[in-house]
């Protein structure tokens, strides 16, 4: 047994110590990127599989990190949600994305995606409705994306919230359908604004039957409910055929652009409502 614990000892410390340095040095980074302002917002656009055009942006986060280039949310926002640092990053983007947005055309949108853990903190509700008093942005216009995982424990404070929120005038959003366990249910109790299929199933589009068959039905219940359905990841132009044929109503991905700064929204809106 002593030589098992040696063993173990010997083979787990360093992997073991590597991972706490790294998770030591992202958690002081991002300490240090709230306040040097390191983080920037990316947006990319959401597109009517209609005739309309453009209808809004969803807003994505990076974090340009000195000396080690533009860092990706996957890659910093699980040690955020980690030390509670979510709930700063979280705030700032959310204004940002309203600030960006008021300057835009009238009908365009935003959505910011909202984390779990942001989800269940007391102020969500009092952030988001000063986020929209102080940058005067219509509240119609902004969107919140909620992911599916968030719901699994379904109790009455998530519902509250999701109510508070819509009050607000806010468009709800559940994000990455089809990827939890909860979805269906959710969706009998609380109306969403809007739904997202997750890009896992745009990407077997249109030869996969599966997918062919989810991406119908979850647009059938749209239509039925009265829920837009947006498809993710669309890449290629056989994917939107598809998803156009099945009966979504937006779709979003590198096939129209991929996410872009600020400064190159204006002319991203021409060029979509050209096409
Ligand atoms: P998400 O909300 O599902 O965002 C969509 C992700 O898919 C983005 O990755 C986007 O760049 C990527 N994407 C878009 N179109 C395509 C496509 O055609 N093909 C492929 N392969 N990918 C596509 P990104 O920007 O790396 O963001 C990853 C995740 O990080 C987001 O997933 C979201 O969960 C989270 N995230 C991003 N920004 C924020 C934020 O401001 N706050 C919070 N809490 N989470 C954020
Ligand atoms: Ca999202
Ligand atoms: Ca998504
Ligand atoms: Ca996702």
């Amino acid at each position: 047994a002593k030589a098992d614990g040696r063993n173990t000892h010997r083979f787990f410390a360093p992997e073991m110590a590597e991972r706490l340095k790294s998770f030591h040095d992202l958690k002081l980074g991002l300490h240090e990127a709230l306040r040097q302002g390191e983080f920037e917002l990316h947006y990319q656009p959401l597109v009517c599989t209609g005739e309309s055009g453009i209808r809004g942006f969803e807003a994505l986060i990076r974090w340009r990190r000195p000396g080690r280039g533009l860092i990706r949310p996957a890659d910093f926002i699980p040690v955020a949600e980690e030390t509670g640092l979510i709930g700063p990053i979280g705030e700032w983007a959310l204004r940002e994305a309203c600030r960006e947005a008021a300057r835009w055309p009238d009908g365009i949108g935003i959505s910011v995606n909202v984390s779990s853990v942001q989800f269940r903190d007391k102020g969500l509700v009092e952030s988001v409705r000063r986020a929209l008093a102080d940058t005067e942005l219509a509240p119609g216009r902004l969107e919140l994306e909620i992911t599916e995982s968030v719901l699994l424990q379904d109790d009455d404070a998530n519902l509250g919230t999701l109510r508070e929120l819509r009050a607000l005038g806010a468009r709800i959003v559940m994000d990455d359908f089809g990827t939890g366990y909860s979805a269906l249910g959710y969706l009998c109790r609380f109306r969403f604004d809007k739904v997202k299929i997750d890009r896992s199933f745009v990407a077997n589009l249109p030869r996969c039957d599966g997918s062919t068959a989810v991406v119908q039905a979850v647009a059938g219940m749209g239509r039925n409910l009265g829920i837009v359905i947006t498809a993710e990841g669309v890449e290629e132009q056989s994917q939107l055929d598809a998803v156009r044929r099945l009966g979504c109503h937006e779709a979003q991905g590198y096939l129209f652009s991929r996410p872009v700064p600020a400064a190159e929204v204006p002319a991203l809106i021409a060029r979509l409502r050209e096409s």
